[in-house]
């Protein structure tokens, strides 16, 4: 676009020179009066014609008083027959000096040439202008197999050091970086290096960040494309993308090709029948054979990452390719406290920061999660004006990425507000009372996102298992603010459909998934299976009879019923607290972890 402006202002500046230098031509050329060829004759006839000086076609007519006409004859036609023709008589012609030109001069030729060229010049600017915009289409269109893998920038040098946690999957990166320095150390023993290396995790894990650290480590380029890149709208489009960015590796060994999120192409050859199906396939052959053809002297590493491990091609598994698997898991909690100290770094932190006390609460967040809840807790910092980062604003963000902002604007009515709060009330006492559920962190009715209000229950430690129990009481948790209102207004409002949908789902993995239900027993359940049609879509498929289906639909609801009937036991067991919290939550709308044990002692 910018190109396009740019030569049209060079063309239009050209045609305004040429536009100036005529109008500064023909303004010096001062023209005399013109005089037709009927006054001609007359003066001819009254003997007042001094000279007539013909060039081409134009006479410059010279009276004998001095004065200068122009006139014009017809082209090819001699002034002479001109004259005779009106019947002048030959003897007062022969009176005047009759000069002929050879050639018209020069400004004349000037001046009636450049009408026809200065229209030319603007055609063939056009022309040419086009022809500049349609080429660049076709070089756009060149480019359509290209790579378009990015070369990281090499300033910023990414380490080990810059990447907490993740101590096994590091040191399974460490051979790779240990390849890429001195590869001839293993040659020299017959060793094969790897080709490929698969990186398994859950989005925001640091998958990314790793890569890049082996290349920072080992200092050699670093090849970044997404798989998602190589699906385009052409079939063949994406192989030809690989076959480009392999010969730029080969250019740059040693080095690293990282395919990101390699599931959009190595998917399971055959499964789906979405249209990029074909190109997907072209894709993922050409990416095997390019690692294939490598020989043992080509020192490129592929690192590949992908959250979905389970829907890969086995082909890509295979020995020589992608046979290497680096696992890296969710933060606990020192690999938590650990990024989050990475991640303060330039960020000035108040003298009552406890990153200990964040990590605590965030079970369950990525890298990523921990890394913008530090962002989000400067970024209101900076809009508050104020010069550090208190904890209390860290503690904030926390709820901020877990549920969104908070909508202050969603203001509660009175009732609404009474409901809610004993809604969420009842989630908490029931969470405290239950051996194992998750203790309580805070209770709000301030909207967030596009909950009413809400109440964190986390586990005191990282939990790796859940056992049944775990499950039966959390049940039990999520149906407490139904019962709530149920008990204190006899009906119950629309609050609560997200803790039912979510009671049911555990209520079904239970049975399906864990086989923890005694009279259907220890087994699985339904296959899960990814279509692709259309987009995604998972898919279950039934591997069990319609009578067990029944089943399980019963033995869900048999769940849900007892669960609920907990709740409601603890709840009415526990009534003066249930109203003590109610209180105080209408009054301060939140209630932290300390007060709210106060509040049940
Ligand atoms: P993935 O590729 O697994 O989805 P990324 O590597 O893109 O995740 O991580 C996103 C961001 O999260 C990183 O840029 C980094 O700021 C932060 N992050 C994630 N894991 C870690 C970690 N272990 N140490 C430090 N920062 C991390
Ligand atoms: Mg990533
Ligand atoms: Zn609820």
């Amino acid at each position: 676009m910018k190109n396009i402006f740019k030569n049209f202002a060079i063309f239009f500046l050209v045609f305004a020179i040429i536009a100036a230098i005529f109008s500064f031509y023909s303004n010096q050329f001062d023209q005399p009066e013109e005089m037709n060829l009927g006054q001609l004759v007359q003066e001819i006839e009254n003997q007042q014609v001094k000279t007539i000086q013909i060039n081409g076609d134009e006479l410059n007519i010279t009276l004998q008083d001095g004065k200068e006409y122009l006139s014009k004859k017809e082209n090819g036609e001699s002034l002479i027959t001109l004259l005779n023709s009106y019947s002048v008589p030959a003897e007062k012609i022969s009176q005047i000096d009759i000069k002929v030109g050879e050639e018209p001069n020069s400004g004349i030729m000037f001046s009636t040439i450049l009408p026809f060229i200065i229209p030319g010049l603007f055609i063939l600017g056009i022309i040419w202008f086009m022809m500049r915009q349609v080429q660049g289409v076709n070089n756009r269109a060149m480019t359509f197999g290209q790579s378009g893998a990015k070369l990281a920038d090499q300033k910023v040098k990414v380490t080990f050091k810059d990447v907490a946690g993740a101590k096994e999957a590091k040191e399974g990166l460490e051979e790779i970086v240990e390849f890429l320095k001195s590869p001839q150390k293993f040659i020299a023993l017959g060793a094969k290096i790897p080709k490929g290396v698969l990186l398994l995790g859950s989005p925001g894990t640091g998958k990314t960040l790793l890569s890049r650290a082996v290349a920072g480590e080992a200092k050699v380029p670093f090849f970044h494309i997404s798989g998602s890149e190589f699906v385009e709208m052409f079939v063949g489009v994406g192989a030809s993308r690989v076959r480009d960015l392999f010969k730029k590796a080969k250019k740059a060994a040693p080095c690293i090709i990282f395919i990101d999120e390699i599931d959009a192409v190595g998917r399971q050859r055959g499964s789906g029948l979405g249209g990029s199906h074909d190109e997907r396939e072209q894709t993922l052959n050409q990416i095997l054979t390019e690692m294939d053809g490598f020989d043992n002297q080509t020192n490129i590493i592929v690192l590949a990452a992908t959250n979905r491990p389970d829907v890969l091609d086995p082909a890509l598994l295979r020995p020589g390719r992608f046979d290497r698997q680096v696992v890296i898991d969710m933060p606990d909690i020192k690999d938590r406290e650990e990024i989050l100290t990475i991640h303060a770094k330039g960020k000035p932190l108040g003298k009552d920061s406890n990153l200990k006390m964040v990590a605590q609460r965030t079970p369950g967040f990525s890298g990523a999660d921990l890394a913008n809840v530090l962002n989000e807790a400067a970024i209101t910092t900076a809009r508050k004006n104020e010069k550090v980062i208190s904890q209390n604003t860290v503690l904030d963000s926390i709820e901020k990425v877990m549920l969104g902002p908070e909508r202050k604007s969603h203001v509660l009515s009175e009732k609404e507000k009474k409901v809610t709060a004993y809604h969420e009330a009842g989630h908490a006492i029931v969470a405290h009372y239950l051996e194992h559920a998750d203790p309580v962190h805070k209770i709000s009715i301030i909207s967030r996102g596009r909950a009413a209000g809400y109440t964190i229950n986390l586990p005191s430690e990282d939990k790796k298992m859940t056992s049944y129990s775990d499950f039966i009481d959390d049940m039990a948790v999520l149906l407490g603010g139904r019962m709530a209102e149920q008990i204190f207004f006899k009906e119950v409002t629309t609050g609560a459909s997200n803790d039912l949908e979510r009671a049911t789902a555990i209520a079904r993995s239970l049975i399906t998934q864990f086989g923890m239900n005694k009279k259907l027993g220890f087994r699985t359940f339904g296959k899960k299976e990814e279509m692709v049609f259309l987009g995604k879509e998972i898919h279950e498929r039934r591997d069990y009879s319609e009578k067990t289906a029944e089943e399980i639909d019963q033995e869900i609801s048999e769940y849900i019923q007892k669960a609920s009937q907990t709740a409601e036991k603890v709840i009415t067991e526990h009534r003066e607290q249930m109203e003590m919290i109610v209180k105080t939550l209408v009054e301060k709308e939140t209630i932290e972890k300390e007060e709210f044990e106060k509040l049940v002692a």
